[in-house]
């Protein structure tokens, strides 16, 4: 059988390439060389607690109209919910609690009338905020060149960022969103995701949380939906080699020596797998990506010891706490507590082991929730990450492929291709679509 689209790599960018294309009417085959679908976005039932544990937590947002789109779609949107305004508590272990409300104002106002009451910073420090907030209204390609090559850390410095800003505010933010070290990172994609965030509509800003593990919000309704409309999945089937003609892709040899013809291939494995499977241009610059880890320990406790749905820790190694016992709407065995907390850019704790982690993670919570030092552990969970995302370091935007490849009926997606975001569900989702997109022009 000749299929219309080939699909390799069962991530949300090949899931969302499979449902476009299926919701179009063409017969496509989804390949994933693991035993499941999801790639980096999963959950699983861990036997000890019953509960859903994703492979890290994740965190959506607003601006994500790819994802929200995607979700709408497959039907699984009620199972994520929109703050209705920006909140996010930051959780200092001396200061206590300081709150990022945004009233409901017009864009960026919200914003900037929430920064401006942001109790973790002075209020001189909080008039330097608004440097920011002038330094986004504006674009263009020689300033996203300059951005491109300076750090995130050097961009805030230049615009006066005290170090009580960027330690408290801004490095959390982009610790979070580009899994690295803002000493580190590029500044133009933390610009842009600044950008996407704050302009625009108020919603953009807001964070969209998962009500349910990620498979349950991301995977499987996808799969039910594309078997649905007749599209054809295959698990623990790796793709070996895309046969390269001199424009074309003629077949693709799989692990298990099957070979699977198609008029269309795209391929939506990560930067490392591509040049396992394809020589060429595309696989030259994705082997000069560098990965960088997350890290997430969760941990069940006999009480509960944090009410807030999710804070952001200050001031720690973890940097962020997700209380699974209030955001989840199922519950396991160990209701009291179960908290997942996430080290983000954890290149540096990667190799330690899981006692070392879960003392580091029990440390930071006792430093910042006084209840904390009365809990007790009764199961724990680590789950670490070590290729997490591409870090965007600077000159990575111009290694990142387009979705056109020079081989006619071969695209790329994935999260690490042009989508102009760093290593999202949002920028894979987009590239998953894009790649169908191209995909559907030429089976016209
Ligand atoms: C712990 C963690 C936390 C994160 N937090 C956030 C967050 O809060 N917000 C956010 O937006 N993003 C977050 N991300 C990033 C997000 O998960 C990724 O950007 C996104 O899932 C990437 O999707 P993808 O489809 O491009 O790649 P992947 O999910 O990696 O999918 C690629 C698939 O290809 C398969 N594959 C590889 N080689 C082959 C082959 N030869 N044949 C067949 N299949 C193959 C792989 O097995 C995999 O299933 C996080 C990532 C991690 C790891």
């Amino acid at each position: 059988m000749v299929y219309d689209v080939a699909i390799i790599g069962g991530g949300v960018a090949g899931l969302s390439a499979a449902v476009d294309l299926c919701s179009r009417g063409y017969k496509i085959l989804l390949l994933e060389q693991r035993p499941r679908f999801g790639g980096r976005t999963y959950s699983f039932i861990d036997e000890k607690s019953g509960d859903v544990v994703d492979n890290g937590q994740h965190l959506l947002m607003g601006c994500y109209h790819e994802t929200r789109r995607y979700i709408r779609e497959i039907g699984s949107e009620h199972l994520a919910s929109l703050q209705p305004s920006l909140h996010i508590d930051f959780l200092h272990p001396e200061k206590g609690i300081a709150s990022l409300d945004c009233p409901r104002l017009i864009a960026p106002l919200h914003v900037l009338a929430g920064l401006l009451q942001l109790g973790s910073l002075s209020f001189a420090d909080r008039l330097k905020l608004l440097r920011v907030g002038v330094e986004l209204q504006w674009t263009s390609t020689e300033k996203e060149h300059r951005l491109e090559s300076m750090t995130v850390e050097d961009w805030l410095v230049s615009l006066g960022q005290s170090d009580q800003n960027r330690k408290y505010l801004w490095d959390i933010v982009a610790i979070g969103t580009l899994n690295d070290k803002p000493s580190a990172v590029s500044a133009l994609l933390f610009f842009r995701v600044l950008r996407a965030a704050f302009l625009g509509s108020p919603e953009n800003s807001c964070l969209l949380v998962p009500r349910c593990g990620l498979s349950e919000l991301l995977v499987d309704p996808a799969l039910r939906y594309i078997h649905s409309r007749g599209g054809e999945v295959r698990t623990s089937c790796g793709a070996r080699t895309l046969e390269a003609g001199k424009e074309r892709i003629v077949a693709l040899l799989c692990e298990d020596g099957s070979k699977i013809e198609s008029r269309i291939y795209i391929s939506a494995v990560p930067y490392y797998a591509l040049p396992g499977i394809l020589d060429g241009k595309a696989s030259e610059s994705a082997a000069q990506f560098e990965s960088s880890p997350i890290i997430t320990i969760n941990l069940w406790l006999d009480r509960e010891i944090l009410e807030n749905e999710f804070v952001a820790l200050l001031d720690s190694r973890v940097q962020w706490i997700f209380n699974k016992s209030r955001l989840f709407l199922k519950k396991g065995k160990y209701a009291e507590q179960y908290l997942s907390l996430v080290m983000s850019g954890a290149g540096e704790f990667v190799g330690m082991d899981k006692h070392d982690l879960i003392s580091i993670a029990l440390e930071d919570l006792q430093r910042a929730i006084p209840a904390a030092r009365r809990a007790k552990e009764v199961h724990s969970l680590i789950i670490k990450e070590k290729r997490g995302t591409f870090s965007p370091k600077p000159g990575t935007e111009s290694l990142r492929p387009s979705t056109k490849t020079n081989l006619q009926n071969f695209f790329l997606a994935g999260d690490w291709t042009d989508t102009k975001y760093p290593a999202t569900i949002e920028g894979a989702v987009m590239s998953g679509k894009k790649a169908a997109q191209e995909a559907s022009a030429l089976l016209v």
